[in-house]
């Protein structure tokens, strides 16, 4: 078959690959769709110090099962299904309290094994076991399906901070994870969702996910205005989601007092320590959460949303691309010029 295995320094090279083998109690899913994730544009930047260079890599797949193992009885050939790619092992410490995205033992679909950048990709039992694989809603394009994964992390997010009607918001950052907290949000109820990024081209873009206020962080103090905007209060809820230390701290200067924070992203390895008064958290009651990845079931709520339509995955995807023009999707995808792109292996 062919794959795009990861070569380093912002190369994925399209060759011929061995087909994989189907494992016991597992599938072999032909992939129709594989998002392309921030964390796989991490790791394609990141060059030849990366431990997946030589792997293929992709892990938000939406596709067809070709062969199914008849050690388990949940899935046939022909069906259409959307991976969860993070699995859990089903019995550590975490995994038996329901906070599977915390598992011990993570083994992840695409981590070291075969990814969704192929033509087909091996599905493993606990994958199978443990609530991993869910059909496709009926209607839904194999492309638009696979934004449940990033979803997720954005439904497993308002579940934690409890986001709720009446509520202000705000959301920093309008990548595809910025621009689904403010449709979450206000799916949740929100009165007033405000948004911050420091790229015009991305604020344009954000403009139709429906914040009422779209501040540039570049050319305007984000804190100043948010606290113009909430009567001099601060928000109820504020989000980061930039990788920026900046943005981390400023988030917590945006909130009410008795408001909850966010730290959604990640920030840079080279650069995580945030600069901050431990007195405006103290004196002014405020919560701050961390927060990674989510849980089997809150993938399968995902599902739901996007195959319903409550969420839209139409303004998220701007891009799909065939395999062999991966490199393009990613760079456009750097350059900030597009949303979600989605490789579509066997088109
Ligand atoms: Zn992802
Ligand atoms: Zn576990």
């Amino acid at each position: 078959m062919k794959a795009a295995v990861f070569r380093g320094n912002q190369v994925m090279e399209v060759t011929q690959v061995p087909d994989p083998v189907c494992p016991d109690g597992g599938l072999v899913l032909r992939v129709e769709a594989c998002g392309i994730c921030g964390s796989d544009m991490r790791t394609y930047r990141q060059g030849t110090s990366h431990p997946y260079v030589g792997k293929v890599i992709g892990h938000e797949v939406a596709g067809v099962v070709i062969e199914a193992s008849p050690l388990q009885s949940s899935f046939k050939v022909g069906d259409a299904l959307v991976l969860d790619p993070v699995v859990p092992c089903g019995h550590c410490y975490y995994c038996v309290r329901g906070q599977q995205n915390l598992c011990e033992n993570m083994a992840g679909l695409s981590a070291g094994r075969t990814g969704g950048y192929a033509q087909k990709m091996a599905i493993p039992a606990e994958a199978v076991t443990y609530g991993c694989c869910i059909p496709l809603p009926p209607g839904l394009a194999f492309h638009y399906a696979i934004i449940a994964e990033t979803l997720s992390a954005g439904t497993k997010a308002h579940e934690m901070l409890g986001t709720g009607p009446g509520d202000t918001v705000v959301v920093i950052g309008a990548g595809p994870l910025g621009n689904m907290h403010v449709e979450m949000a206000l799916l949740r109820g929100a009165a007033k969702v405000i948004q911050t990024e420091r790229i015009q081209n991305r604020l344009d873009l954000a403009r139709e996910f429906g914040a009422s206020v779209l501040i540039n962080s570049e050319t305007e103090d984000p804190v100043k205005r948010v606290l113009e905007e909430t009567g001099g209060r601060g928000a109820d809820i504020v989000i980061n989601a930039a990788p920026s230390t900046q943005a981390a701290a400023q988030s917590v200067l945006m909130a009410r007092k008795g408001g909850k924070v966010m730290w959604f992203a990640g920030l840079p390895p080279s650069d995580p320590i945030v600069h901050l008064d431990g007195n405006v958290v103290h004196y002014r009651d405020l919560t701050v959460y961390g927060t990674i990845a989510y849980t089997p079931r809150q993938f399968q709520l995902s599902v739901e949303l996007v195959g319903s339509g409550k969420i839209n995955p139409r303004r998220l995807v701007t891009d799909t691309v065939p395999l062999e023009q991966i490199n393009e999707g990613f760079q456009k995808a750097l350059a900030g010029q597009a949303l979600k792109v989605v490789v579509t292996p066997n088109s």
